[in-house]
């Protein structure tokens, strides 16, 4: 992409209704703007993000074993009436009219949808067990909604839900879950630790909420100093017994300031290994048994032929969240530090010198050749000074620099820079390409 030709609206000043730096910096870098209160437009630059995020989402949730969906984002109320959800979920959910004076809303969540779906369509045990799963976007009028993306109104989610016939199955499907989110967010270069968390009225073990440990967080966490370099699991065999593997992590203490209990006497022993931090929920897994199913009658034919009201859980991902989460992870004073497997461009290609005959074929030749490679390329061929470029390139924090200029081309020198650890490297421009094709 030429950034002459780019909508990428990038700011020298900081915003001042931005409070927290990973707002700022999405404005300043021309990724959102508001539109309304806790409601963006995502702009070229940030939507190539989301995207990235949401395609790692994916990848996981498939191989977990979860099909996609799609759901509609504008519900009836009746299915909310079945839950008993409908008086219950107070003013976060937008209430909408019809022209025909029917009831509906804008889905704050989707787990009526899905249970109805399930149930007109499943209905043995043979077919299961299932998880669906949707990304897709959310409205929930939070009374305050902050901190840009982070608490947003509007926000996208990827939302699963599994379905199985009885408890032992549910714990498998959690696990599976629970696997896949460590996985998840090593992916994206960030470490979102797994902490116990409230169950609801059912109680249990089966809920956890994923934390990335930010100072700006909006959650008190207190966790065991080893989980945080715990290396994630890297091959999964998701038929097998995950048990094993998720004990690894809950046998660590870790919990948000909900669960947690100064005066037990695990978080007693635990001395100077534990940690007290903030952080923010970038993803929620959560077994709920039969919330859902039994008032709204989700039932499946069991091995006997009697009907057996199936178990279910939910497992979300604040997929827009962690556009923000991930900057509030990696950044400097100069800007956003993205993670290569998230970044919008794997490269920047910097002219120095616009219509200097050597540096503008130079530059031409590798954003071909890069391109050709499969390397993302955004080329700054504007016609501005070299320290404008080189601010505005370290503001959107694509990993890779390529700097190209009629200095270093005299001695048949391009210079490649890493945004994260400020290395250069003088290389001549054939083996540019070679270089950053093994990055
Ligand atoms: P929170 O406690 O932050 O309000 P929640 O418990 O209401 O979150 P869930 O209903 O579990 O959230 O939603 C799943 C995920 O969606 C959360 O883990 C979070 O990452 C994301 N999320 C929730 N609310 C918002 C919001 N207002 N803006 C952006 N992301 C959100
Ligand atoms: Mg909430």
């Amino acid at each position: 992409m030429r950034l002459s030709a780019y909508l990428l609206p990038t700011l020298k000043e900081n915003p001042a209704e931005a409070q927290i730096v990973s707002h700022r910096l999405m404005l300043r870098a021309g990724m959102i703007r508001q539109h309304a209160a806790g409601i963006y437009t995502w702009l070229p630059l940030g939507l190539r993000v989301l995207r990235r995020i949401e395609q790692i989402v994916r990848e996981e949730q498939d191989a977990a074993g979860a099909q996609e969906i799609l759901m509609p984002t504008i519900q009836s109320a009746d299915l909310w009436r079945e839950s008993g959800r409908y008086e219950d979920y107070g003013k976060e959910m937008l209430r909408i009219t019809d022209r025909h004076d029917r009831a509906m809303l804008y889905g704050p969540t989707h787990e009526e949808v899905v249970t109805d779906i399930f149930r007109q369509n499943v209905k043995s045990y043979r077919d299961l067990p299932r998880m669906l799963y949707q990304i897709h976007w959310k409205f929930r009028d939070e009374v305050r909604p902050r901190f840009g993306v982070m608490r947003g109104r509007e926000f996208l989610m990827k939302d699963n839900y599994s379905f199985d016939l009885d408890h032992a199955g549910a714990r498998r499907a959690y696990h599976r879950m629970f696997i896949a989110y460590l996985r998840t967010f090593a992916r994206m270069g960030v470490k979102a630790i797994p902490m116990r968390a409230d169950a609801g009225p059912i109680g249990g073990d089966m809920s956890h909420e994923f934390i990335i440990l930010a100072a700006t967080g909006e959650s008190g966490v207190f966790c065991h100093r080893a989980l945080v370099d715990k290396p994630v699991p890297e091959k999964v065999d998701y038929t097998a017994d995950l048990q094993p593997l998720v004990d690894e992590w809950t046998a660590l203490y870790a919990a948000t300031d909900e669960k947690h209990d100064p005066q037990s006497e695990q978080v007693k022993a635990l001395g100077d290994t534990l940690i007290a931090a903030r952080g923010i929920e970038v993803g929620h897994i959560f077994h709920f048994g039969r919330k859902y199913s039994d008032p709204m009658k989700a039932v499946v034919a069991g091995p006997d032929g009697e009907p057996v009201t199936v178990e279910m859980g939910s497992y979300g991902i604040g997929v827009s969240r962690l556009v923000g989460a991930i900057i509030e992870a990696s950044h400097d004073e100069a800007g956003i530090i993205w993670p290569e497997s998230v970044a919008p461009f794997a490269v920047g290609l910097i002219n120095l010198k616009t219509g200097d005959a050597l540096t503008e074929a130079t530059c031409q030749n590798l954003y071909d050749r890069l391109q050709r490679a499969g390397v993302d390329v955004l080329y700054d061929d504007r016609p501005d000074r070299a320290g404008a470029k080189f601010a505005a390139m370290d503001l959107i924090g694509l990993p890779w620099q390529v700097i190209v200029g009629p200095k270093g081309l005299e001695h048949g020198r391009v210079e490649v820079k890493n945004r994260a650890t400020g290395a250069r490297e003088d290389l001549s421009p054939e083996a540019v390409v070679d270089r950053l094709r093994s990055r």
